[in-house]
């Protein structure tokens, strides 16, 4: 089965800077500090999108910012928190790090996922006061939003199947709407997998279409379809049935189409009864005084078909096609059956042992892969969250190196751009 991928970068907002602000009042003589904190950086958060099938928008677009927090201001006013960044993504999207090819989260279930933290807003310097240290011209600058290289995978599953006799067209039908584009370039199913491809009918609206010739062309070739082609047919939402109009190779279009559809019906009720549309084909071979085209359009029109002509020889028409075909997928409802093939493992979150420590005079700087992913999920605005960290950081020994390397009290721990003040 084809799997699409691609590449995109995504950075959490960066924490607003706290501010140095003191203050000020008439016949006040000197006011306490009173600047306030910078807000979070928003995050970037995926969803699942029922309406998207494919990962095109992508290519346009290669890097996604979630908006930074705003600066502290004077009078412990606090910087707005920046936006969190939605991106959608299809059903089924499995996510991996670029680098270690890690899967990150499997986008199947449809719950929201945070893929890069906001950074935090830092502290204004009302925050730095104490009995000893009144006067804090200091405040903490926001840290950068996380950023993260990730590849976005998607087994391709057909919105739009192609049934209709042999030679009709259909593979021209497909290599002239999901080839002639150069931006889709990228694609390669014609060597990959010469049933399926790639639609782009317009930015965000896109949809794979796949060649269904096996249940027709007799049972023989139908015996031979995988499971994964299988699954084509089981997801497809609509069918668009290809009816060789010009009579050159000496059939009636109107007994080609029941024939068809007696077939469909055959094979699978269920597939017989998805929504259809009829693409009336090889116009340009239409001889000027046949009225095939026109006993056609009378017969589907009566079982509540629509037909457009179209000659995928000559492209004429078939864009118009993929127009009518997007907008009918988007009234369809979005599949319902989803079947995961990924099992997420782990995430990797590194060794709590592995921390390093380096010390600068009176700062202590810790770091360490588990360090780092402890410190993106903690909410130090809340005091459980940060209880927790403590716990943490006193279970996995970090506090019983520090002191068997020499640390005193009131040392900094810096911990990626957090500093604590150490206290035995
Ligand atoms: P399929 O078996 O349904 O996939 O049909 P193909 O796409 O392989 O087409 C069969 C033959 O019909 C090929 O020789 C195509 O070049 C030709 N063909 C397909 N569409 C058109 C058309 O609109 N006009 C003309 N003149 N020939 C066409
Ligand atoms: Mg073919």
């Amino acid at each position: 089965m084809f799997v699409d991928k691609v590449r995109i970068t995504v950075v959490g907002g960066r924490g607003g800077d706290g501010a140095v602000a003191f203050h000020r009042e008439k016949y006040v003589a000197s006011g306490g500090p009173d600047g306030g904190d910078g807000g979070h950086g928003g995050s970037v958060v995926l969803r699942v999108s029922d309406h998207m099938s494919t990962l095109l928008d992508f290519r346009y677009k290669r890097k996604y910012a979630a908006q930074a927090g705003a600066n502290g201001q004077g009078r412990k006013m606090s910087g707005k928190r920046g936006e969190n960044l939605i991106i959608q993504v299809p059903r089924g999207t499995v996510v991996r790090d670029a680098a270690t090819n890690q899967i990150i989260v499997d986008m199947s279930t449809g719950e929201d996922f945070v893929l890069a933290k906001g950074g935090r807003g830092g502290w204004g310097n009302a925050h730095y006061a104490t009995p000893t240290r009144q006067v804090p011209r200091f405040a903490k600058a926001g840290i950068a939003g996380q950023e993260r290289d990730v590849v976005l995978e998607l087994k391709l599953l057909a919105d739009v199947g192609l049934v209709g006799f042999p030679n009709v067209g259909k593979s021209t039908l497909l290599s002239v709407t999901s080839n002639a584009r150069p931006k889709i370039a990228n694609y390669h199913f014609t060597t990959l997998f010469p049933n399926l491809g790639v639609i782009f009918v317009d930015e965000g609206v896109s949809f794979v279409m796949a060649d269904i010739p096996g249940i027709i062309e007799g049972a023989a070739e139908g015996a031979g379809l995988g499971h994964d082609f299988l699954r084509h047919i089981d997801r497809c939402r609509l069918l668009v049935h290809v009816v060789d109009v010009s009579g050159s190779e000496g059939r009636d279009p109107v007994t080609d189409f029941d024939a068809i559809c007696a077939e469909l019906h055959d094979y699978s009720v269920d597939l017989s009864n998805r929504p259809m549309i009829v693409a009336a084909n090889k116009t340009d071979l239409l001889p000027p005084d046949s009225d095939n085209l026109e006993r056609l359009r009378k017969h589907v029109e009566e079982l509540g078909c629509e037909l457009y002509e179209i000659s995928a020889g000559t492209t004429q028409g078939t864009r118009n096609l993929m127009w009518v075909a997007a907008e009918k997928l988007r009234t369809l409802p979005p599949v319902t059956v989803y079947e995961a093939d990924y099992v997420a493992p782990e995430i990797e979150t590194g060794d709590p042992n592995a921390l390093e420590i380096e010390h600068f005079g009176n700062t202590w700087v810790v770091t360490g892969k588990w360090l780092e992913r402890l410190i993106y999920n903690i909410n130090f605005d809340d005091y459980e969250s940060r209880n927790y960290f403590d716990t943490q950081l006193h279970k996995c020994g970090l506090f019983a190196r520090l002191e068997e390397m020499g640390i005193q009290d009131g040392d900094v721990v810096d911990v990626y751009d957090m500093e604590f003040e150490y206290q035995r």
